[in-house]
Parts: structure tokens; C-alpha cells; sequence
């Protein structure tokens, strides 16, 4: 039976099982493939994918925190999105052959409402998230302004990935932007977004507001976003959109049907109903 999986360390809480489970469900395969997870530290990893993509039985796997840079370096190939972004989140086995991809930045993509071409977009964060973000406005036409806690952390992502235009900003004037892309960890733990980052609950109406974070039911900022006015994606949808890429990655593009991208997203958000 062919087998797919979430490598990341931990991973007990991860989502991913239960959604792409939904996913092959829908798509009437959950008897012939499966999907589960597998908690490796970081010393395993390499020697362990490079063993699971040698036995033939695993098709490919999703990779979280802490691997996606090291699933780069595995790799035999790898998707020039993953390779610019610096970091893969997917990798797909053929042969004994290793392929790297990240869907991170096309699922943001797919999770946007509408395209971002032209719009002045801020990026809060300067981790592995906010990579595959700027990568995606960027490329998207959007013009990006990076805010980091550490501003150095900023300025280097800035100088590695190619993207002309972005710059580093420091006391951002968040009124000022079309779109803001929360990257940070902030909210995880119940930080207050409003205490951590550079923003203004009176400044989010009419805005679109993204926030990665997605923990147990609504983040903060996406709550008072969406209360102030502005457009929400939380990051739960954006982790049902980067599952269904890897998905069409693995089994075809042509199964990424609506009712199985539904089927995701009713499994991710469980009893919790997406807040817009
Ligand atoms: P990371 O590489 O560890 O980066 C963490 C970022 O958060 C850094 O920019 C860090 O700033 C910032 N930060 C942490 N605590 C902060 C605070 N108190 N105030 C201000 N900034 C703070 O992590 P990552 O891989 O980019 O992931 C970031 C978040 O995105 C995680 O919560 C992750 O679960 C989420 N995520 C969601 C999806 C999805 O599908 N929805 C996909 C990928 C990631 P410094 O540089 O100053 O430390």
C-alpha cells in the first residue's frame, strides 16, 4: 500500500494526518494509499528519508519544523520555489529519487481571495514562513516590505532570495498597507500581537490580514482583524491550500477537485468553523 506521511519533531499535534486522510477519502483511495506521521530528530532525518525513499513503500512525505531546510539538502532534485525560497516542506519519491518542492508559497497563494499584483504588502517575520511568503507576493507583483523582531535576521533574507524591490523596515505604518502577512510564531503560545508586532488594531479595516499561526480555534489577530473590518486568511487555511498542492504533487494535478480541497478543510478545522 502506498504510503505518505508528516515527518517533523514533534508532530503528535500535527493536522496533516487527519487531512490529507480526508483527502484520499474523497478521492475513494483511503483503502489503497495511506498518510501518517513520523516524529524524527533532527539527527535522524537524513539517514531515515534517504531509507524510506530507498525502501519504495513511502511516496512522499510533508516535512515540518524543524526539518524543511534539511529536506532541501536530501534532496537529489530540487523545484527552483523550494531552491530560492531556501527551504522544501514536500518531497516526493520515485525510483530511489528524492524530489524537493515547497508548497508553503503556492498554498499562500491559493489561499489569498485575490491577487496581490501591485499592492503594497508587509511581511511581518523573517523565519522559514516569511521566506516562502515573500516568495509569493513577490513573484505574485506585490510589492514587499519586511519588518523582523531582529532586524539583521531581515536584512539577510532580504540579501539571499532574489527579490528586487523588497526592503527591511523598521517602524512600519501598517494603515499604509493593502495586505499584512503575520509569519512570526506570535500567537502561538498567546502572545499579543498587539504588544509583539507593529500593529494597530485601528489600522486593519478594509486590509486583507494573514496570519500563519494556527493553533486551538481562532488566532488573536484574526479575531480582532476580522472584527476591525478587514479580509482574514488564518493560517489553517493556508495549511489545508499547502497540503493540497503537495497532494496534486503526488497524486496528479488533476485530483485536486473542490470537494477534496472541502473534504481537507472541514477535517483541519474540525469543530472550529473558519473565521471569514
Ligand atoms: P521561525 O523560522 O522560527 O521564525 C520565527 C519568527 O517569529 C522570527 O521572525 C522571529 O523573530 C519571530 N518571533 C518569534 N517570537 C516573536 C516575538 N515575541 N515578537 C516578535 N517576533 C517574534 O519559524 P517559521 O518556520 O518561520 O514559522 C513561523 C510560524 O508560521 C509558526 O507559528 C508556524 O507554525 C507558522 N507556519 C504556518 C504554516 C501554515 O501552513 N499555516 C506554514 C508554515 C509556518 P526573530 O528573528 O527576531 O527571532
Amino acid at each position: 500500500m502506498p504510503g505518505l506521511a508528516v515527518i517533523g519533531h514533534p508532530v503528535a499535534h500535527s493536522r496533516s494526518p487527519a487531512m490529507q486522510t480526508a483527502a484520499l477519502t474523497a478521492l475513494g483511495l483511503a483503502g489503497e494509499w495511506t498518510y501518517g506521521a513520523i516524529d524524527l530528530a533532527p539527527g535522524e532525518f537524513e539517514a531515515e528519508v534517504a531509507a524510506l525513499a530507498a525502501e519504495g513503500e513511502y511516496r512522499g512525505v510533508n516535512v515540518t519544523i524543524p526539518h524543511k531546510e534539511a529536506a532541501l539538502a536530501v534532496a537529489d532534485e530540487v523545484d527552483p520555489v523550494a531552491r530560492e525560497i531556501g527551504a522544501a516542506n514536500t518531497l516526493a519519491f520515485a525510483d530511489g529519487v528524492i524530489s524537493a518542492f515547497n508548497t508553503d508559497a503556492p498554498g499562500l497563494r491559493r489561499a489569498l481571495r485575490a491577487n496581490p499584483d501591485g499592492r503594497r504588502a508587509l511581511v511581518l517575520g523573517a523565519g522559514g514562513a516569511a521566506r516562502a511568503a515573500i516568495w509569493a507576493l513577490h513573484s505574485a507583483g506585490a510589492v514587499v516590505e519586511i519588518w523582523n523582531r531582529t532586524e539583521s535576521r531581515a536584512a539577510a533574507v532580504v540579501e539571499e532570495m532574489d527579490v528586487p524591490h523588497a526592503r527591511v523596515v523598521t517602524d512600519p505604518d501598517p494603515g499604509a498597507y493593502g495586505l499584512i502577512v503575520n509569519t512570526t510564531s506570535v500567537g502561538l503560545h498567546g502572545e499579543d500581537p498587539f504588544a509583539e508586532l507593529p500593529l494597530d488594531p485601528d489600522q486593519l479595516a478594509e486590509r486583507v490580514v494573514v496570519d500563519m499561526v494556527y493553533a486551538e480555534g481562532p488566532s488573536t489577530l484574526s479575531q480582532v482583524a476580522a472584527e476591525r473590518g478587514a479580509a482574514v486568511v488564518d493560517g489553517l487555511e493556508i495549511l489545508v491550500q499547502q497540503g493540497a498542492c503537495s497532494l496534486a504533487i503526488w497524486l496528479g494535478e488533476a485530483k485536486l477537485e473542490p470537494e477534496v480541497v472541502d473534504a481537507m478543510r472541514a477535517a483541519a478545522y474540525g469543530d472550529t468553523p473558519p473565521i471569514a
